[in-house]
């Protein structure tokens, strides 16, 4: 039997209950493919701080490098927002990125027919549903170039630099390709080429890399066209590749369209089968402790950890089916229910899905 490693950070708000669904389908998921889990939980966040006075502790840090694999919930909520900036919860979430090297993420954007009508769009441009990943490069770019204030021209002025070397887009490309070879075979490239150099350095080594994957049909595309074709024709598109901040913005898009922000989940990974596993979503404080959060975005979460970080295809294939079934069989839970419809609790969805592996 395979055993995995998992290290659990269930954080703040409805965190502790999502990432407690998302283990009770995975033990489910185990059983049937003689896969077994070793979970371990880590302080993070507001729980962190709670105990220990520091959102991201020493031992969470090497908790999360000893293990095969992370999954968490989400950090936060107003107790702990009027503290300062280094001891904010959300602090927790950009030294773990760092601490494992996670460059890459990878956030899918994925209309489920059951729920079209949740869509913000034309039902005529989401007819046919779609299905996108975006790889955003997590670790570069001006969210981490060199800034600061001056004197300028006309008087006081700030700066934040834009630079991508040519490691950082090879080993990003690499992923994007990888991942489109397991979907569709299709890659967009996005970028601002007609006015930055960072851009036309990114499209060089893109299509460099482009030639050892002759199986995806590449293509590029500047930023604010992908802006609006991802609202006029969202289709067309399989998998994306971006830098950090066109990441940002896009992948937001993205899951906006999809109309539904418990649905959503996310990967970010390193260059190895490492990563951390967690729903795009925040710890929604007005709901938690309610049995009322949607897991699903968790539950698809833990199927992305199952084929990204340990090629447990059929498993995972499992998860997204099972919670396929449950949609169009018409469960909800409250966050998409709608005139009224009877809703379930975070644990009765929890149940359902796992009663259709
Ligand atoms: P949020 O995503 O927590 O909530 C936005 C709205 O969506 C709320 O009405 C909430 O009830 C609802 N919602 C979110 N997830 C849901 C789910 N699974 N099921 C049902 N409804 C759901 O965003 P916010 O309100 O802006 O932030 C709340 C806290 O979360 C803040 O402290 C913020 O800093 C933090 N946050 C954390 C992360 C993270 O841990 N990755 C991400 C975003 C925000």
């Amino acid at each position: 039997m395979k055993q995995y490693k998992i290290g659990l950070l269930r954080g703040d708000g409805i965190g502790p209950e999502i990432v407690d669904s998302a283990v009770r389908v995975l033990e489910a998921v185990g059983k049937k493919y003689d896969i077994s889990f070793a979970f371990t939980p880590y302080l993070i966040g507001g729980a962190a701080i709670d105990s220990c006075g520091e959102p991201l502790p020493k031992e969470t840090i090497d908790g999360c490098l000893a293990s095969d694999s992370v999954l968490l919930g989400a950090v936060g909520g107003p107790k702990w927002d009027t503290l300062p900036g280094h001891l904010r919860p959300e602090k927790a979430l950009l030294g773990i990125r760092a601490a494992m090297g996670l460059f890459t993420n990878l956030r899918p954007a994925k209309l489920y027919p059951a729920l079209k009508d949740e869509c913000p769009l034309r039902a005529d441009i989401v007819e046919n549903g779609f299905d996108i990943m975006i790889v955003r490069e997590l670790t570069g770019g001006i969210y981490f170039g060199e800034r600061g204030y001056r004197e300028g021209k006309y008087g006081e002025e700030a700066f934040d630099t834009e630079a991508y070397s040519r490691m950082e887009i090879e080993r990003i490309a690499r992923v994007a390709f990888e991942t489109a070879r397991k979907r569709r075979k299709k890659l967009t490239s996005i970028d601002k080429a007609n006015v930055l150099e960072t851009s036309r350095l990114w499209r060089k080594i893109v299509h460099e890399i482009a030639a050892e994957y002759p199986d995806v049909e590449l293509s590029d595309m500047l930023v604010d066209n992908a802006a609006m074709q991802l609202v006029r024709n969202p289709s067309q598109f399989d998998v994306i590749v971006t830098s950090n901040m066109f990441g940002d913005i896009l992948s937001d898009e993205a899951s906006q369209i999809t109309g539904s922000i418990g649905m959503l989940p996310s990967a970010s990974l390193s260059g190895g089968s490492r990563g951390l596993y967690e729903p795009i979503h925040g710890s929604a404080p007005d709901i938690a402790g309610q049995n009322k959060a949607n897991p699903i975005a968790t539950i698809l979460s833990a199927a992305m950890m199952l084929l990204y970080a340990f090629n447990e295809t059929e498993a995972s294939e499992a998860i997204v089916s099972a919670v396929d079934k449950v949609l169009s069989e018409g469960y909800r839970t409250a966050d998409l229910a709608r005139g009224g419809a009877c809703a379930l609790s975070t644990t009765e969805m929890t149940d359902k899905i796992i009663e259709r592996l």
